[in-house]
């Protein structure tokens, strides 16, 4: 449990003083994002505190790290650079956030479980928000539907169902489509 900055560091301090905290996080340290992205380098993390025109505390974040994501298609591994920068204030509590939600709606605010700055808290989230929706990008994947509105909104469920038999149907999920769009369209022929 290494992940406080010191025994003493508080959120306060660290935005009085204006710090800049540039840690590596052992990925072992993120239990959820690792169990999302299966294997990932050391995290390198920088967050620069800071109080805004109200007092707030205020965050800026910088994470960075590579990680092997394993494609639950044709399941080979593929290596992407998660990149992710954040601005969020720091609420103390649940009502702090809903508070000054409520004043400007859409603020991004992180609720933090204690004053004591723990950076696993503050990342983890936004490494997971900045992991690929997509692990192969379309040609690299045999059993990646060939057009972007496949992978939106409804189909994902369906991707989640196991891949036993990956079937004609399953690699050309738009055949019927193609045909339907050739029947009342331009003829390509
Ligand atoms: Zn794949």
């Amino acid at each position: 449990m290494n992940s406080q900055v010191s025994g003493s560091s508080t959120y306060r301090s660290l935005a009085q003083q204006q710090a800049v905290v540039s840690r590596q996080l052992d990925p072992a340290s993120l239990p959820r994002f690792t169990q999302v992205c299966g294997a990932s380098d050391m995290v390198s993390t920088e967050l620069t505190f800071g109080l805004d025109d109200l007092g707030r505390t205020v965050v800026e974040g910088h994470v960075v790290t590579q990680v092997r994501l394993g494609c639950h298609r044709c399941e080979e591994t593929v290596s992407r650079q998660v990149d992710a920068t954040f601005t969020a204030l720091i609420a103390f509590s649940e009502a702090q956030a809903d508070n000054w939600d409520s004043v400007a709606p859409g603020t991004d605010v992180v609720v933090v479980s204690s004053p004591n700055v723990n950076v696993v808290e503050l990342v983890e989230d936004e490494l997971l928000l900045a992991l690929p929706d997509r692990v192969c990008i379309d040609d690299d994947c045999p059993h990646m539907p060939s057009m972007d509105y496949g992978i939106d909104g409804k189909g994902i469920d369906k991707e989640a169902e196991p891949e036993t038999d990956v079937d004609e149907t399953r690699r050309y999920p738009f055949a019927g489509l193609k045909d339907a769009m050739e029947a009342g369209g331009e003829d390509k022929s």
